[in-house]
């Protein structure tokens, strides 16, 4: 399954390596206010430098269209990234050219440079092939370790890794078998947690998942449109009426591949969207007209719990009901904590991911236990709809 290299396939030694992360970092006031992103590249670099390469980092940082923003520098980042590392690191005041080539031509074996945001030129999200050599003229060696921009051909996540030897740095390679392990070859059975608001946001997902898993178990309000389109009243609930069809035929489709779609048994309902809101649990036939699903209840809960038991791999992205305010978080936090608790056992191999997932997780205290939780986002999503990302086939290639 892994056709990519790895930092340990490469001869590295002597060499200016050029490492492509994603360093696109919160800031306040001028300084990184959240450095988690610095600290998860920080194992390539330490790897490189430990091999005697000449470690070259390239980012991209907010989104300056192509201009010089001087709010938008990668100066601050490359301060913090030699806090992380304890040592010094040089910065080129541009991504190209003279300033890039003085800088890291002056390297010795085991330095860190950094080069100024690749954003602000406009031919890296063009994939410019020009401007794609003038980053190889840069390096000996390609590695990419920013698998969250690997959605997108962008010169240096693309057109450079054509250009170079190329590898996939430790948090690229910890991502991508992650992912592998969860849908590229799993040990069976496999379930699928979609929740979420909107079935329409899903509709890739469920298609891509309905192929490759034996059933998806399906929260959140999307959950709400699957009982309409089995022809249940869901009262006031959020639910998305026009993609019935759809709903039905996601669910026709996954069975034509033994994969079954779950729903709920049971939910909580309420009249209002707020935290402390009224409440009570109804069976999914007993929704009264005047109140919302926002959670699934005890008895679906339950069902779930088992479900995950017999199971050996999960692949999960949206929660089970509206997490964000009590006490409807406790469907997602119930069956996070049994995901975790059986990832933990040794029995499941649990992989994650999702803006709102990743939050949730973490709100329900599983994130640890977790095997894997994806940050990645957009390109997290693109990959569990069945997507070939760029960069990681760039890396393939
Ligand atoms: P992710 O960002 O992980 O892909 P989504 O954005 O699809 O997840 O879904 C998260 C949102 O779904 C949350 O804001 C949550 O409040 C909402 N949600 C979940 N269940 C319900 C529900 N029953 N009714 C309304 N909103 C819900
Ligand atoms: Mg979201």
């Amino acid at each position: 399954m892994n056709t990519f290299k790895t930092i340990d396939d490469m001869d590295v030694s002597g060499k200016k390596v050029l490492v492509r992360a994603d360093l696109n970092v919160p800031m306040a006031g001028g300084k990184p206010s959240d450095t988690t992103r610095i600290d998860r590249t920080v194992p390539t670099v330490r790897d490189l430098i430990s091999k005697g390469a000449k470690v070259i980092i390239l980012s991209h940082f907010g989104r300056p269209k192509g201009q010089v923003v001087p709010e938008m520098s990668l100066r601050p980042v490359a301060e913090a990234m030699g806090k992380a590392l304890g040592m010094d690191v040089k910065f080129a005041t541009d991504t190209i050219g003279e300033s890039a080539k003085s800088v890291t031509n002056a390297m010795k074996n085991g330095d860190v440079a950094m080069l100024e945001n690749v954003r602000f030129h406009a031919e890296e999200t063009e994939n410019d092939d020009a401007f794609a050599s003038s980053l190889a003229s840069i390096g000996d060696v390609y590695v990419n370790d920013a698998f969250s921009t690997a959605h997108r051909a962008h010169a240096s996540t693309e057109a450079l890794a054509r250009k170079l030897p190329a590898a996939a740095g430790r948090l690229m390679q910890a991502e991508l078998e992650a992912l592998g392990g969860a849908l590229g070859n799993p040990k069976k059975p496999v379930a699928a947690v979609v929740g979420g608001a909107k079935v329409s946001t899903k509709m890739e997902v469920l298609g891509n998942l309905s192929k490759k898993v034996d059933m998806i178990i399906i929260g959140g309000g999307m959950a709400n449109t699957f009982l309409f389109a089995n022809g249940m009243d869901v009262g006031a609930s959020l639910c998305e009426k026009d993609m019935a069809d759809e709903a039905r035929k996601i669910v026709a489709e996954a069975a034509s591949h033994g994969c079954e779609i779950v729903l709920p048994v049971d939910v909580v309902v309420a009249k209002e969207f707020a935290a402390g809101a009224a409440n009570q649990v109804v069976g999914i036939d007993a929704i009264p007209a005047d109140m919302m699903a926002l959670d699934i209840g005890p008895a679906t809960i339950k069902d779930v719990e088992e479900r995950l038991a017999k199971c050996k791999t999960l692949v999960w992205n949206g929660p089970f009901g509206a997490f964000e305010i009590e006490p409807f978080d406790k469907g997602t936090n119930a069956a996070a904590q049994a995901a975790a608790r059986l990832t933990k056992a040794g029995s499941l191999l649990s992989v994650a991911g999702g803006g709102d997932t990743v939050a949730a997780l973490a709100h329900a205290g599983a994130a640890d236990d977790f095997t894997y939780i994806s940050t990645a986002g957009g390109a997290f999503l693109e990959w569990i709809e069945g997507k070939t990302l760029p960069g990681v086939a760039a890396l393939e290639g």
